[in-house]
């Protein structure tokens, strides 16, 4: 599914994988559940704002362990770090 950058007021930008028919002008924020605007760019930026980063770090650590997601939202995992994101191509 392609990918489309959300700007939220309070958070800054973030992605959102969703079908084409369904995207709208604006969607929630995954951080603060508000209203955030859609930013039109290219897809796949080479580069991540970090607060992108964040989002999809959570969106990913929701999808995999969605049983342990309130115990985890918030800390640091270093270990996830040093490993290669789950959005990079090979
Ligand atoms: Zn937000």
């Amino acid at each position: 599914m392609p990918m489309y950058v959300f700007s939220c007021g309070d958070c800054g930008s973030f992605e959102l994988s969703m079908p084409m028919a369904d995207v709208g002008p604006a969607a929630s924020c995954p951080t603060c559940l508000r209203e955030a605007r859609r930013v039109f760019t290219p897809p796949r930026l080479a580069r991540l704002a970090p607060p992108v980063r964040r989002a999809m770090e959570t969106e990913e650590a929701s999808a995999h362990e969605p049983q342990v997601v309130s115990q985890k939202r918030g800390r640091q995992m270093p270990h996830q770090r040093s490993t290669t994101p789950p959005w990079v191509l090979h």
